[in-house]
Formats: C-alpha cells, structure tokens, sequence
C-alpha cells in the first residue's frame, strides 16, 4: 500500500497556477527521489502535501486516508516529518535544546539521533546558530526524526555543503533507508541521490513527467528532464 498518494494535484499561489497535475506515491520503507530542473514545482508539491500551498483539485492521501485540506499542524501530526529548504532550526536553542523541543513519544530519542550523527553529540551545549551549515541541516534532520514520522520529507538537504558533509548526510539516510524509514526526497545531485534511491518522479512545469526505478532514468533521460 502507499504510504504517500498524490494524485493530479493542482496547486496555485494566489491566482498564479504552479502545479498542473503532479502525481506521485510513496510506498512504506521505500526511498522516493523528486527531481526537475529549477522551478518544475518540487518545493511546491511539498507544500501542498504540508497544506502550505492551496491546493485546487486532486487529492492528496497518507496512509490512507485523504489529508488534503487540513491543517499543516493536524498533517504533521499524522505522521509527516519535514525538513524544508533552508535548515530551520531554533538559533538561541542549544542542540539538545533544539532536539528536546521536537520529541515526541516514540522510537527517537537524542541519543538514537547523536548516533545518527555523532558530531551533534560534540556540540549539544552550542547554540545552533554557532552551528556551521552541514550541522544546522543534520539538526533540522535530527528535529524531524524526534517526531517519529512514517514518512520523511528532505528538501534540498545537502545543497551548499562541503563534500565531506554531504557524504555524512547521504550515509545517514542510507542508514535511515536501512532501517526501514520511508523517506521522499528532493536534491539536484543525481550522482548523490541516485543510488540510495528506490524510485523516482520528475517533475516539469508543475506536471509528472517520468516515474520509474531509479535504473530507468537513463542518461539520456537524465539529459532530457534535468540537464541544463
Ligand atoms: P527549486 O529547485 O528552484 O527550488 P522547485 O522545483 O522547488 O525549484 P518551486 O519552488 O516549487 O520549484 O516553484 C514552482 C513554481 O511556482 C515556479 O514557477 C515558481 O516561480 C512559483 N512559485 C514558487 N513559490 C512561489 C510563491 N511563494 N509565490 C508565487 N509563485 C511561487
């Protein structure tokens, strides 16, 4: 069963249309790429999930039952953990603070999340914005995990870091993946996102345009759909 169900949504900003049928699904346990150039619609599709967008026609289901229409607060709450673009995290909390402030009850806790990433254990008393950017992502990452979603959202989560960092980002999710976390994310490095993922879905001007598994999205197509 899908975890995750879009079917045709349609979303605007005000008057201004931006998605024109985005379908999509996320299987439990599976790890679920979002791609498209610039623009095509991801961080849109996202928001419409998260009720942030207005969503004008389609429907939206998570775990069956149709979320479109709800309140951001009541969606998270069934089971949506959202790390959006730009590592929100609380800047005059500290680490454990800012962790703490997410917990809900559940299989997460901060010390399964400092296992995750080891150098938020080094850095728990510091404030998080003396956090350097790939350590404010692995705390926005940690924050959401707290919440004990059945589904993980990632926005653009390595974009701007040092390859050393993404390479930490990347082997969390793996480990996540490993462990059976239904995850759907969004990220421009193929090379990166790949590999760790099941299947994938992209988007051109606000509409599905290829889905398949992840071998399926040949070069050539790699060329056609995201190339520049
Ligand atoms: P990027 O990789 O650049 O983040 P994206 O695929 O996430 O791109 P979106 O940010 O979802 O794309 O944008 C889809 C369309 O919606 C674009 O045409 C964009 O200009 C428009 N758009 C995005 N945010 C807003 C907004 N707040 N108000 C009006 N239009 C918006």
């Amino acid at each position: 069963m899908s975890l995750l169900e879009l079917e045709k949504v349609e979303s605007f900003y005000g008057a201004s249309q931006a998605l024109f049928g985005v379908s999509l699904d996320v299987k439990e346990g599976e790890v679920v790429a979002l791609m498209g150039r610039n623009g095509m619609g991801k961080t849109t599709t996202i928001g419409s999930v998260f009720g942030l967008v207005r969503l004008h026609s389609g429907s939206i289901r998570f775990a069956g039952r149709e979320i479109a229409g709800q309140r951001p607060h009541r969606i998270a709450r069934l089971g949506l953990g959202l790390v959006p673009e730009g590592r929100r995290c609380f800047p005059n909390l500290t680490v454990s603070e800012n962790l703490v402030a997410a917990a809900r009850a559940g299989e997460w806790t901060f010390k399964k999340v400092v296992e995750l990433f080891p150098r938020l254990a080094e850095r728990r008393d510091q404030y998080a914005f003396t956090l350097s950017g790939g350590e404010q992502q692995m705390l926005a990452i940690g924050r959401a995990l707290m919440t004990n979603p059945r589904l993980l959202i990632l926005d653009e989560a390595t974009e701007g870091l040092a390859p050393v960092i993404r390479r930490d980002i990347w082997a969390a999710i793996a480990k996540l993946k490993a462990g059976g976390q239904s995850i759907l994310v969004v990220d421009k490095t193929l090379s990166e996102l790949l590999p760790v993922a099941d299947r994938c879905f992209v988007l051109e001007k606000g509409t599905t345009v290829f889905e398949g598994p992840s071998e399926a999205l040949t070069p050539e197509l790699q060329d056609r759909y995201l190339g520049v």
